[in-house]
C-alpha cells in the first residue's frame, strides 16, 4: 500500500522496487502542522467535511495517476534526458501530493463519528508515504536529499574481483557464478559490503531520526509503527504475526540449512565451510543469501536434479515468439473464465527490447488509466524464466483489471504482500502436466514421481530459503526506527539477526565502521520488504484453496487447476475487492480462511521435508 498514490497507476511498485525514497519536497514545508486551527483547511473538521475532502482527494489522484501513468511508461520504454526530466518533474508533482493529502488526512480523520468507511480512506491517505518529512523548516528538504544520496550511492556503488572494480548488478551476477572460487567470493561479499555499505552509516542514522519526526506528525509512534499499521491490526499484533509464519516454516528451513551446509562442507572442505554452525554468506550463490537458486547443481539428488525437459527448448522447438508465450499466460487465465485481454494490451505493450533506443528490461505490469489500460513491459527471451515471469506479470493485470470499478483509493491489492502473491501462486501452476494441456510436452515426457525431489528441492532453494530474509530485513529497520537498535549497533543488530534468522556469518570479521544493511538496495532505497515474506506464504495459501476448490486428490505440488471456472470465479471475488476491506476479508473470499498460515507451504514441501530428514540423518541439525 506504500506508495500507493505515486506508483500504483504505473504499477512501478508492484513489479519493480520504487526508484527512490519518498521524502517531502519543499511544498510539505509550507503544509499546517496538524496542531494548528481548521482556518487553512480546504473542508470543516466535520463528517461532511472529511467525506468531501476524501472525495476531491481521490478525484485528483485518479487524475493525477493517469497523466502519471503516460509520461512513466513513455520514460521507461523510451529512455532519454527529456523523458527523464519529465518522469521527474511529475513524479515530483505527485509526491507532493501524497505529502500533503496525508498531512491533511491525520487531521480528518481525528474527528469523532467518522464512518468506517470515511475511517480506511483517510488512513490509507495517512499512510501513503514511506519515509515521511516533519513539518519544521528545512526537514524536508534535507531528508530528500539524504534519501537521493543514499540512492545514487547504491547506484554507483562497486565491489572488486581480482582486484578490478565490479558493478552492482555484474558483482550479482557473479557471486551466482559457480566457477568462483570461495577467495573470489569472499573478495567480492566483503568489498562490496566495505565499498557500498560502510560510508552509508552517518546519513542513515539521520535520515531515521528525522523520518521519525515526521512519522510523528502523521499520529505513529515512528517509521516503523507507520509501515506495519498497513495491515488493519495493531503494529504489535503484525509484529507476532509475521514472527509465527517464520516459527511454523522454521523446522523446513533448518532441514533445508542443515543438507545445503553438508553439501558445501563436501565441496570446499572444513576450512571453507564447516560441517557444523552458520553457513558462510557468499557459498550460498547470491550477496545477501537470500536465495540459493544458483548453487541448484551442487545439491541436485543425483539421479533426480534433471527433470528431463527444458520449457524455453520446448518454446523453440515449436517455433514459439515472445507474443506466443503471452498468449500461453494469457490462456491460463482465460482457461479460468477470465475475460481475454483487450485489444490495447496487444498494441501497447513492450513484449521484446526494442533495437533503436534505451528502456528499462525489468519486467513489470501497468495500470495507465485505472481502468483497461493494462500493459506489461518486458524483454521476452525465449526462455524457461521467462515464461514464468509473464504468468506473474499478467497476474498482476487481471487483479488491476478485476478491481477497476472500486473508489480510486481502493485501487490496490488486499495488502502489499497479495499483489506480487497472485503472480506467484498462478506461476506455481506452471506443472509438468499443465504444459501437457497446453500441448507443449508431450505426456511420454513428464517426469516421473522420482524427478518430484528435485523440482521441490529446486523451488526450495529460492522460496523456502528466502523466508528468514524476508522477515530480518524489517525485523531490523523496526528494531532502528523504534530506538531499540543504536546507530552503534546498527551492523552488530544485522549481523545478530542474520545468524539467528538465517543461520549464515559474514565470511569476514566485520570492522566496527562496517553498515552492512547499506549493501542491500532496500535500506538505501528504503522499500519496506515485509510484504515480499508475506507473499511467500500467501502464494501457497492461494494455490492450496484454488486446488481444493478443484478437488485434486493428489500431492499438492503436482496440481494444476488449468480450466477451471470454478476457481476462476472465487478468485475473481477476492481480487474485485481490491483493497476495500480488511486483508481478512478478501483472503476469507478466495481461501475461506481469515488467517494467514504457513501449512499449504509445508503441506506442498512435504514430501522434500521427508526426503530432507532422511538425508540429515546423523548430521547436527542448525546452528
Ligand atoms: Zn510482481
Amino acid at each position: 500500500m506504500k506508495n500507493a498514490f505515486l506508483l500504483h497507476g504505473a504499477a512501478a511498485a508492484l513489479a519493480i522496487a520504487p526508484a527512490i525514497a519518498i521524502a517531502a519536497p519543499a511544498a510539505a514545508e509550507t503544509a499546517a502542522p496538524a496542531s494548528q486551527a481548521a482556518a487553512d483547511l480546504p473542508y470543516p473538521l466535520t463528517p461532511e467535511g472529511a467525506a468531501q475532502f476524501v472525495a476531491a482527494a481521490e478525484k485528483d489522484f485518479y487524475d493525477y495517476t493517469v497523466e502519471a501513468s503516460q509520461v512513466n511508461w513513455v520514460n521507461s520504454t523510451y529512455i532519454t534526458e527529456d523523458t527523464d526530466a519529465m518522469a521527474a518533474r511529475i513524479n515530483a508533482v505527485g509526491t507532493e501530493k501524497s505529502v500533503r493529502y496525508a498531512l491533511l488526512s491525520a487531521r480528518y480523520a481525528a474527528i469523532p463519528g467518522l464512518s468506517a468507511e470515511l475511517k480506511r480512506k483517510l488512513d490509507i491517505m495517512r499512510n501513503g508515504l514511506v519515509l515521511p518529512a516533519p513539518t519544521t523548516p528545512g526537514a524536508a528538504t534535507e531528508l530528500n536529499e539524504i534519501a537521493t544520496r543514499l540512492n545514487s550511492q547504491y547506484g554507483k556503488g562497486k565491489g572488486t574481483l581480482g582486484g578490478k572494480p565490479i558493478n552492482g548488478s555484474d558483482i550479482e551476477a557473479e557471486m551466482g557464478n559457480p566457477d568462483r572460487t570461495p577467495d573470489e567470493l569472499k573478495e567480492m561479499w566483503v568489498s562490496w559490503h566495505d565499498n557500498v555499505g560502510a560510508p552509508m552509516k552517518d546519513d542513515y542514522a539521520k535520515l531515521v531520526g528525522i523520518a521519525n519526526e515526521g512519522a510523528e506528525e502523521l499520529g505513529f509512534a515512528d517509521v516503523g509503527a507507520m509501515w506495519r499499521s498497513g495491515y488493519d491490526m495493531k503494529p504489535e499484533e503484525f509484529t507476532a504475526m509475521t514472527e509465527r509464519l517464520w516459527q511454523e516454516t522454521k523446522p523446513l528451513y533448518i532441514a533445508l540449512h542443515t543438507y545445503v551446509r553438508r553439501k558445501l562442507n563436501e565441496k570446499y572442505g572444513d576450512a571453507v565451510q564447516p560441517r557444523t554452525g552458520p553457513i558462510r554468506a557468499d557459498l550460498l550463490g547470491n550477496m545477501w543469501a537470500q536465495e540459493w537458486g544458483n548453487i541448484y547443481p551442487l545439491v541436485a539428488p543425483a539421479g533426480a536434479g534433471d527433470v528431463g525437459y527444458d520449457i524455453g527448448e520446448l518454446l523453440t522447438a515449436q517455433g514459439k515468439d515472445p507474443i506466443a508465450m503471452v498468449k500461453y499466460g494469457e490462456g491460463f487465465y482465460s482457461s479460468l473464465g477470465f475475460k481475454p485481454l483487450p485489444e490495447t494490451f496487444w498494441q501497447r505493450s513492450q513484449f521484446t527490447k526494442p533495437a533503436d533506443r534505451e528502456v528499462v528490461c525489468h519486467a513489470s505490469a501497468w495500470d495507465v488509466d485505472n481502468k483497461d489500460d493494462i500493459r506489461i513491459k518486458m524483454c521476452i527471451k525465449v526462455n524457461a524464466d521467462d515464461f514464468v515471469t509473464i504468468h506473474h506479470e499478467l497476474g498482476h493485470n487481471y487483479y488491476q483489471r478485476a478491481y477497476k470499478e472500486q473508489p480510486f483509493l481502493y485501487l490496490n491489492g488486499a495488502n502489499d504482500g497479495f499483489h506480487e502473491a497472485i503472480g506467484d501462486f498462478i506461476a506455481l501452476s506452471i506443472t509438468p502436466e499443465y504444459l501437457v494441456q497446453i500441448g507443449l510436452l508431450g505426456r511420454d515426457k513428464v517426469p516421473s514421481a522420482d524427478k518430484d525431489t528435485g523440482l521441490l528441492l529446486r523451488q526450495a532453494m529460492d522460496k523456502v530459503a528466502f523466508l528468514p530474509f524476508g522477515l530480518l530485513v524489517d525485523k531490523w529497520r523496526w528494531g532502528v526506527f523504534d530506538g531499540s537498535i543504536k546507530p552503534a549497533d546498527y551492523n552488530t543488530a544485522w549481523v545478530g539477526l542474520k545468524r539467528d534468522y538465517q543461520g549464515i556469518v559474514p565470511p569476514a570479521e566485520r570492522p566496527a565502521t562496517a553498515f552492512d544493511p547499506g549493501g542491500k538496495y532496500h535500506i538505501p532505497g528504503n522499500t519496506p520488504y515485509a510484504r515480499y515474506f508475506l507473499a511467500r506464504i500467501l502464494q501457497f495459501q492461494f494455490y492450496k484453496a484454488a486446488c481444493d476448490q478443484a478437488g485434486w486428490k493428489g500431492p499438492l505440488h503436482r496440481c494444476s487447476f488449468y480450466g477451471n471456472k470454478e476457481v476462476g470465479a472465487k478468485l475473481g471475488k477476492m481480487l474485485e475487492m481490491g483493497a476495500s476491506k480488511p486483508w481478512p476479508d478478501a483472503l476469507e473470499a478466495f481461501t475461506g480462511t481469515r488467517e494467514m498460515s504457513a501449512k499449504p507451504m509445508l503441506e506442498y514441501f512435504a514430501p522434500l521435508k521427508k526426503w530432507l530428514d532422511e538425508q540429515n540423518k546423523g548430521e547436527k541439525a542448525g546452528w
